[in-house]
């Protein structure tokens, strides 16, 4: 699933979610919700769907720190309870998506989220194929209209939001063609600027997701 999927599902939960718990809704707690729910994909360029994904790891750390915020009332632990929470149900709803692998849309592994307490990877169940397809966006655009339609988000944040929903369409229907996007948009810097360019490699492996190569000079 996209990260902003993710970040659309965390900020939903939190609107419906934080009321309930008390008088604890603001600002700091919806970006801490939402940025919490991107934060994992930030491993795409280390070792997609591991580096940064702890579904067993980040839902016990959550639910100690939402202990740890019931007993003492600190509001700095609500804030971290959401973020991590946010986290962990990223984590966890991956194993929803399809596969950790260049074109996921043509599936060849069965890799959906590592579980670092297992010590294996959970198989994807496929539910949305793929970041950016047509059921992704759907999902995302249901979870921004939980978050857009309540009162709880401010009108500043709903056109941000709006924007984002926006990005992320135009992301659905240029998936599968990012890659040539990229090379053509590449092929348009002239000759000279482009041996000054660093060239960026990025490869699939069997058992670790992805490397970077990155080198400077040719
Ligand atoms: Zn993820």
């Amino acid at each position: 699933m996209m990260a902003l999927t993710h970040g659309f599902a965390s900020l939903a939960v939190a609107v419906v979610v934080l009321p309930v718990i008390g008088d604890h809704v603001g600002g700091p707690l919806l970006l801490a919700a939402f940025l919490g729910g991107l934060a994992p994909d930030a491993d795409l360029l280390a070792s997609h769907r591991k580096t940064l994904h702890y579904p067993v790891g980040f839902s016990a750390v959550a639910l100690l720190l939402f202990a740890a915020f019931s007993l003492t009332g600190w509001s700095a632990l609500l804030l971290l309870t959401v973020a991590v929470g946010a986290a962990a149900l990223h984590a966890v709803s991956d194993v929803l998506g399809g596969s950790a692998e260049r074109e996921p849309w043509n599936p060849t592994m069965d890799t959906g989220v590592y579980n670092h307490v297992l010590g294996r990877w959970h198989r994807p169940r496929r539910y949305v194929r793929y970041s950016g397809a047509p059921e992704d966006f759907l999902v995302c655009l249901a979870f921004a209209t939980v978050a857009v339609s309540s009162a709880v988000t401010p009108a500043a944040a709903d056109v941000t939001l709006f924007w984002l929903v926006a990005l992320a369409g135009l992301y659905t229907l240029c998936r599968k063609r990012l890659a040539a996007i990229s090379t053509g948009l590449g092929n348009l810097v002239p000759t000279q600027v482009r041996t000054l360019l660093p060239t960026v490699r990025i490869e699939e492996t069997e058992t670790d997701g992805t490397t970077v190569d990155i080198r400077f000079g040719r």
